[in-house]
């Protein structure tokens, strides 16, 4: 599947630099272009692989290339004054070429978190294929004023995109890692799930066994403002190499090819989510294998399927293959869409409503104390 990338803000500039790199990596060819928008100068001058042409910067008037600072109300305003210069820069994208858009930000800031839904929006108004966006959400201890952004903007991009795909960064936390240290290996790990299934699509050669198409991608995904998560897994075939450095096809038997495909599937499927959630609360899948073509069991890949079926309860299931000729893992990607809840989601909503309590009564608070000077006999200085 073909797409342009809108990156709004750090995060979503840096992990379309990352998409941008594992393309140039894969030598595949899923990015028909990339566009990066934001309030602050210096992550745009920062950005390594999205083109310097296709960077944009909004809002130089009113806050002079200095960023939103976590105000994403602010960021929202900055994208709606400045859409036009947006607009013409995904213009001179050749979208005769694209499948769909994808709108790259991190939720809990401040550009991204405002923008993104705003960019969806007009990019809706204006085009006719899917806009989908790739949410990134904070980690729990960034604190209210991120758990509030970034749930008053997932309520906001999801009516305004057609599917938004979610990436939790308290999952990441979980394993322990500090976040911040740990960035470019997440950034890395969303490229290589959004890579392979998007290149999934566009496999020639060797050719797969069952393609997976672009549309099959956009009807999982949906289009009426569902959320999705994306698995992945993958196994080593510890491949020997040949005289001339390229791998030795895998010898094998059929048994022992079927179960490791069925396996990588169900890895992906319960332990590597970019938001966990349960298979039962998912309304579409599309499973990918990928892997040397010896490797891909053609029942390997209906086990798989068949099994999420049953896990998911969906017979909207769907599944191929991409084979690889120079790797030595098998992987396997799953896509759920249209996920209906999630302990996660209502674990945001519920600490974000408490944040919008806090934010109104420290506002009060400050409307109180400001009258303290309003006592009588007081005057200004001028
Ligand atoms: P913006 O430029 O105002 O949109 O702000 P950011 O893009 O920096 O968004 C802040 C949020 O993004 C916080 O929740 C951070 O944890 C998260 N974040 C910042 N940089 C990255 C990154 O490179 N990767 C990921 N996954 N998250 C990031």
């Amino acid at each position: 599947m073909r797409v342009a990338v809108v990156a709004v803000g750090q995060a979503g500039g840096k992990i379309t630099d990352a998409l941008l790199r594992y393309e140039r990596d894969s030598r595949e060819d899923f990015v028909v272009d990339a566009v990066a928008v934001n309030t602050a100068r210096a992550d745009l001058f920062g950005l390594t692989d999205v083109p310097a042409e296709n960077r944009v910067l909004i809002g130089a008037d009113r806050v002079k290339g200095h960023g939103a600072g976590a105000d994403n109300e602010l960021g929202a305003e900055l994208a709606a004054d400045d859409i036009g210069e947006v607009r013409e820069a995904v213009d001179a994208v050749p979208t005769s070429d694209v499948d769909a858009f994808l709108v790259v930000a991190a939720l809990g800031g401040g550009t991204g978190s405002g923008g993104a839904p705003v960019i969806c929006r007009e990019l809706r108004r204006i085009y006719e294929e899917p806009v989908f966006a790739l949410g990134v959400l904070p980690a729990r201890d960034e604190g209210g004023i991120y758990t509030l952004n970034a749930a008053r903007s997932l309520k906001t991009v999801t009516d305004h995109a057609d599917a938004t795909l979610l990436y939790d960064n308290a999952a990441h936390r979980e394993t322990g890692e500090s976040l911040a240290g740990g960035y470019d290996r997440v950034n890395e790990a969303i490229a290589r799930r959004l890579g392979v299934l998007l290149s999934a699509g566009e496999a020639t050669d060797p050719t797969p066994e069952k393609v997976v198409d672009a549309s099959e991608i956009i009807n999982t995904l949906g289009r009426s403002g569902g959320i999705a998560s994306l698995g992945y897994a993958s196994a080593p075939l510890n491949r020997k190499r040949g005289m001339f450095g390229g791998f030795k096809a895998v010898s094998e038997d059929a048994l022992t090819t079927t179960t490791r495909v069925t396996a990588t599937v169900r890895r992906a499927a319960l332990g590597n989510l970019t938001l966990p959630c349960e298979l039962r609360d998912v309304e579409r899948a599309l499973v990918v294998v990928s892997g040397p073509p010896e490797t891909l069991s053609r029942k390997g890949v209906e086990e798989g399927r068949a099994w999420l079926e049953e896990a998911t309860g969906t017979p909207e299931v769907r599944g191929g293959d991409y084979p690889l000729r120079d790797t030595d893992h098998l992987a396997a990607l799953v896509l759920l869409g249209g996920v209906t809840q999630t302990p996660r989601l209502r674990e945001l909503r519920a600490a974000a409503v408490e944040a919008q309590r806090n934010v109104a009564a420290i506002a009060e608070r400050a409307d109180l104390s400001a009258g303290i000077w309003d006592a009588e006999g007081l005057d200004p200085l001028f």
